[in-house]
């Protein structure tokens, strides 16, 4: 996906402009993957730009940081804070922003007290897996990586460290002519995509891979289970072998960037019809009805920029 750069971007306390955001060579985080991050999306509301679950984003960002001990220089409330003025710079409505915190220059070793960097950018972004997939779906396949195991990595985290696995999953699906890669855990069970949370259908019921299953906790797969079990659907969380993707009625991939994406086939076996089943455009009617107004904003998700 190429990328048109925003004029400004928040770094280590101001907005400045983009290319003066820069870092060292020997930042920690460049040789060791110790940086930890978030992914939002802003989308236009009929009351106006609004974050969506903006403080949930960050307060995961700081238990990130917490996991991996590096200090975080700024709260929650500056962080939010950061994540409305880098968009108000660019003047971005709906737009993807990432924030993002690494152990800076300072000292040598995997141990080392280094200074904490943090910046903020944002910028316009359409559908994360290409243009129509919402509508059309995906062709996936099962990796032949696995995910790390529990002991060795945490999931939990959003580490950068976490995306070496997830960019030998998603380049290896693309190099094979699919549009994502699914993963399996350790335990050979399924996991997760790449970059996104799993949900199968199997009689009108929603089945997603539980946390133990080395996933990223995702805000978007927590919100659609709140979504559907507040409108009468059943959510099932629990383990899920490979073999149930070929016998689902319908699947799809969920996540900040890839929002709500059927898959229409999976190692080249078709998925149900073949296109977003009822359950899945249910779902993404539901979620996206929030920044339409269509649903109900009971839960405070949207956070006014
Ligand atoms: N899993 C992984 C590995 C991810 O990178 C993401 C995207 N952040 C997700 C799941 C979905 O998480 P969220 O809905 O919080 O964006």
């Amino acid at each position: 996906m190429t990328m048109r750069y925003p004029e400004w971007i928040w770094h280590n306390g101001a907005i400045k402009p983009w290319a003066e955001a820069t870092t060292h060579v020997m930042a920690h985080a460049i040789h060791y993957g110790s940086s930890v991050f978030e992914g939002l999306r802003s989308y236009d509301t009929p009351d106006g730009p609004a974050i969506f679950r903006l403080t949930d984003h960050n307060r995961r960002l700081m238990a990130s940081a917490r996991i991996y001990e590096m200090p975080m220089p700024y709260s929650v409330e500056q962080i939010n804070a950061a994540c409305r003025e880098v968009l108000k710079a660019n003047a971005l409505g709906k737009a993807y922003l990432r924030p993002v915190a690494f152990r800076g220059l300072g000292g040598f070793g995997l141990s080392a007290d280094t200074p904490t960097d943090v910046a903020v950018a944002a910028w316009q972004m359409g559908a994360y897996l290409g243009d129509g997939v919402l509508e059309e779906g995906i062709d996936a396949c099962v990796s032949s990586w696995q995910r790390f195991a529990p002991n060795t990595i945490p999931a939990g985290a959003k580490a950068g460290g976490n995306y070496l696995s997830g960019q030998l999953v998603a380049r290896e699906a693309r190099r094979l002519g699919f549009g994502e890669g699914i993963a399996l855990a350790s335990t050979g069970l399924l996991s997760e995509g790449a970059g996104e949370n799993l949900f199968l259908v199997f009689n009108g019921e929603l089945h997603t891979t539980p946390v133990s299953a080395a996933l990223l906790n995702g805000i978007t797969r927590n919100s659609i289970i709140t979504l559907a079990k507040d409108n009468g659907i059943t959510v099932v969380e629990r383990d899920i072998p490979r073999e149930y993707l070929y016998l689902c009625d319908e699947l799809f991939m969920c996540g900040t960037a890839a929002e709500i994406t059927p898959i229409r086939s999976v190692d080249g076996r078709q998925v149900g019809a073949g296109r977003a089943g009822p359950m899945t455009k249910r779902i993404q009617e539901l979620f996206f009805g929030l920044f339409s107004g269509k649903t109900a904003d009971k839960y405070n998700w949207l956070e006014r920029v």
